[in-house]
This record gives C-alpha cells, sequence and structure tokens, in this order.
C-alpha cells in the first residue's frame, strides 16, 4: 500500500545538494507531504512507494533546493540603474535618490524586488531594511521564505557627510528607538506564518553605532535567540572611522565585544585581511558575499575564498538593485565563479558545484537555515525550483560520461528559466506565472513610485552634483 503524500514530482535531473557535491540523481523525484519533503530518490521507487494527490511529470526539468538570497535591502529596487559605474558612490551617485526614497515607497520597491528575485528562483530572502508597515506582511502574503533583518543604527542626521574626517556623531537615543523597534518586529515576526519568516537583528556596521548599543544589540539577540547580521569590514571609510575612534579595525573590535561568534554573520568583508578571515571562520561567524554590488560598487572582489578554505560558510547575495543591478542568484553564482577564477588566475577555482553550493545548502547554513533548507532531504522544507532544461541556452541536455547541468545553470543560466517554484510545500510560481501575487500590478505601482523619486530628485538641487550627468549630457547615458 503507497503512502499518500499531497504532490509526487517525478521524472526530473534532481540536484539534492547533499554529500559534500551536488547530490545528482536522474530521473529523479521528491515526494512533498505538508510543507516538508517526504522522500527524494529515483522514480521508480518513489512511484510505487507514494500515491499523490497531484503528480508533476519534471522531465525535461532540473530540480533543485529554491536558491537563498543572503543579503538584500529590497526597498532600493525603485532606483535601479541611476547610480553606476562612478567612484564615491554613497556621495557622488546616490545621496539625492537615498533621500527621495522615503518610507511611503518602500513597498512598491519590497514588491519589485521579491517578485524580480522570485521569478529568478529565490525562495529565502534575506532582507536588511528600516521596518515598515507592509514589509513582514508582503511576504507572508506571496508565501516566500524570509529571513528579515530590522536595521539598527546609532547615527546622528548627516554624520555620514563627514564619513572620511571626524568619527560620525551618534545619537543614542535614536539608536536605542531603533532597537526598541527591531525588538517588536521580531516579537511579532520571528517564527510567524509557520516559522516560513524568522528575524536577525541588523546593528547597521560597527562604525554606525556606540560601542554601548551594539552590546546592547547582543544582548538582545542573546535574549531572544536571533542571529545578527550586520555589515562588517566594508571599505576604507569603515575602517577609517574604526581607527579614528578606538585605534582598532573592525574584526579585532568586534572580537574584543564578544560579537564574532556563530550569532554573527557578517556581510561584505571587503577590507578583512588574512588573519582577520582566520579569527572569524575561528570563532564560527559566517559571511555574505555580495560579489556583483561590491564589483561594481568597488570593484574588489571580497576574501570569499579564503574563508571558505578555512572552513567557513558562505551566502551569496544580490545587495540591492541599485548596487547591482540584477537580483538574481544565477547572476551571483556565476560572477563570484569568474570573479575568483580572475582574482587568483586559476579556472579551478570556485567551480559551478561549489558556487551552486553557496546559492544552496551553504548559503542556508551561513544564514542559520541549515538544518530547514538548502538541500532536498526528507524532512526539511520542500522549498524547491523547476527551471526548464528545454531553453536554447541551456541545450543540449548531457548526462554521460559528463553531466553538463550544474555548470550550465551557473554559466549561462540568467534566471529566466525557473519554470516552477515551490516554498514550504505550496507552488508560487508555474509555468512562470506567480500564482500569489499580480506582477502587473507590482510593476505598475514600482513604475509610479520611482517616477515620483525622480520627481523629488529633480527639485533637489543637489542633483547638480551627480557625476553621472555629464555622462547624461555628452549621449552616454
Ligand atoms: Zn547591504
Amino acid at each position: 500500500m503507497a503512502d499518500r503524500v499531497d504532490t509526487l514530482i517525478l521524472h526530473g535531473d534532481v540536484f539534492t545538494m547533499t554529500g559534500g557535491g551536488v547530490g545528482a540523481i536522474d530521473d529523479g523525484a521528491v515526494a512533498v507531504d505538508g510543507d516538508r519533503i517526504a522522500a527524494v530518490g529515483p522514480s521508480d521507487r518513489l512511484a510505487t512507494e507514494f500515491s499523490a494527490a497531484e503528480t508533476v511529470d519534471a522531465s525535461g526539468f532540473a530540480v533543485l533546493p529554491g536558491l537563498v538570497d543572503g543579503h538584500v535591502h529590497s526597498p532600493e529596487a525603485l532606483i535601479r540603474g541611476v547610480a553606476q559605474d562612478v567612484p564615491d558612490y554613497m556621495e557622488r551617485a546616490m545621496a539625492p535618490f537615498s533621500r527621495a526614497l522615503t518610507a511611503d515607497l518602500w513597498l512598491a520597491g519590497t514588491r519589485l524586488n521579491v517578485l524580480e528575485s522570485l521569478k529568478a528562483g529565490t525562495t529565502t530572502h534575506v532582507d536588511f531594511t528600516t521596518p515598515y508597515d507592509g514589509w513582514a506582511e508582503f511576504y507572508d502574503e506571496v508565501g516566500v521564505r524570509a529571513r528579515l533583518t530590522p536595521k539598527i543604527n546609532g547615527l546622528a542626521p548627516d554624520a555620514m557627510a563627514q564619513a572620511h574626517g571626524a568619527p560620525y556623531r551618534f545619537d543614542d537615543a535614536k539608536g536605542r528607538r531603533m532597537l526598541d523597534v527591531a525588538d517588536d518586529f521580531a516579537r511579532t515576526w520571528h517564527g510567524a506564518a509557520a516559522g516560513r519568516i524568522t528575524v536577525m537583528l541588523g546593528p547597521q556596521a560597527p562604525d554606525m553605532l556606540s560601542k554601548e548599543l551594539l552590546r546592547r544589540v547582543k544582548e538582545h539577540a542573546e535574549c531572544a535567540d536571533l542571529m545578527i547580521h550586520m555589515h562588517v569590514a566594508q571599505g576604507d571609510r569603515e575602517i577609517h572611522q574604526m581607527l579614528t575612534r578606538y585605534g582598532i579595525r573592525s574584526i579585532p573590535f568586534l572580537d574584543e565585544l564578544g560579537i564574532l561568534d556563530s550569532r554573527l554573520y557578517a556581510v561584505h568583508l571587503t577590507e578583512a585581511t588574512d588573519d582577520e578571515v582566520r579569527r572569524m571562520v575561528r570563532c564560527e561567524t559566517s559571511m555574505g558575499l555580495c560579489s556583483a554590488s561590491i564589483g561594481l560598487l568597488d570593484g574588489i572582489v571580497p576574501p570569499a575564498v579564503r574563508f571558505r578554505n578555512e572552513g567557513g560558510a558562505v551566502a551569496l547575495g544580490t545587495d540591492s538593485a541599485t548596487s547591482n543591478n540584477a537580483l538574481s542568484l544565477f547572476n551571483e553564482m556565476r560572477l563570484t565563479a569568474l570573479f575568483n577564477k580572475v582574482k587568483a588566475r586559476a579556472p579551478d577555482v570556485v567551480p559551478a558545484w561549489e558556487a551552486l553550493r553557496m546559492a544552496t545548502v551553504e548559503g542556508a547554513r551561513a544564514v542559520g537555515l541549515g538544518d530547514s533548507i538548502g538541500s532536498l532531504v526528507a524532512g526539511k522544507q520542500a522549498d524547491l525550483i523547476l527551471i526548464d532544461l528545454a531553453q536554447l541556452n541551456l541545450a543540449p541536455v548531457l548526462r554521460a560520461p559528463i553531466r553538463n547541468i550544474v555548470p550550465n545553470l551557473v554559466y549561462a543560466a540568467t534566471g529566466h528559466e525557473v519554470d516552477s517554484i515551490m516554498v514550504a510545500g505550496r507552488f508560487l510560481m508555474r509555468g512562470r506565472r506567480i500564482l500569489t501575487a499580480d506582477e502587473t500590478a507590482v510593476r505598475r505601482d514600482a513604475q509610479e513610485a520611482a517616477d515620483e523619486v525622480m520627481r523629488r530628485v529633480l527639485a533637489d538641487p543637489d542633483h547638480r552634483k551627480l557625476a553621472l550627468l555629464d555622462a547624461m549630457r555628452d549621449g552616454r547615458l
């Protein structure tokens, strides 16, 4: 007598991401019951062991765990493409846009961001943003998995204007209020939607809040058993601030403060030295790597290879549409592999299977969700994607003597090949149609909100200082 399950996916090229590699099963199957995976294995076996309310024929499709976007600022999707290819990105390209993108418009950006990444196979979104009404609700409504990180900083107004000079002025009362908001947000949302929505605390960066406030964030994180998600050692600005204020670099500073441990998920690390990387891995801190964003913003390849070689876990992140400009983990996988090969002048650095592991099983571990997602294993959450291998850029499909699917997913796919998406056992997209949100309305609202941002920027005299204005006048944009 066959066991009854909700969904049986048969005859796919299944990649479980188990066993240290990609866990390929030719003609593989996945049985899903409720929000969990009931079994994974060869189709002939699962077809006899299970009967299902719905059977999906996945012939011609690759079946993979849903991808994890380990770091993103979702409201910024509204200002994609207005600030790249210039030095001093923050001051000379972004400042008037950031000012104009006020909280009333953020939801339109988040909605665009979430749907765009979802359509590219991202099922888990680690979003770092100042909380606002509707933020978590939208993730809940669409049905994706979210690891939401309310931002906390203690910067006085306009503190960043003196970035390379004296230490920023802090406003601790404001910082404490942001921590209160984050605490409240965590009480409401951590573990909500049957565990699909969880929360991390987000002190923005070691230089952006006082030592006292940072200590307090750590206490609250321990008390509520939350991870800390923080930008760390990002750019010479931060290191300059740390040296000027404390006479010590970011990573040893965090270590002395007791923050460098397995509770910390540190993003970027562009300035981390070899010794600092070793120190972080020894302390079981994990790393967020935003290859496209940091490449575009700074022309830097962060030390993720060293981090992994020391034994640390690395997640990939898109960072934001403003800095990237794409919100596709396929883009991150390809660029992570390419940038690190170029940096090392060695083609065997970050092979395709490692990039795919960073976007799935290793990324899940880095952001603290390794027990519930990231691989296709019985008992884990049923977060999976079906990729259409009949797309021209993935053809031909070969299985022996060499299986070419994973290299082509990493080096040739863009995300548009993702056909269907399941999160917690529920299909959110089929045949590229999103079932839980109105894509047309989301795009229209995003356009309207972005038009409003541009009206505000045009009215701001500071827009005349934008570095890209010359390119615009000269016909280069
Ligand atoms: Zn960031």
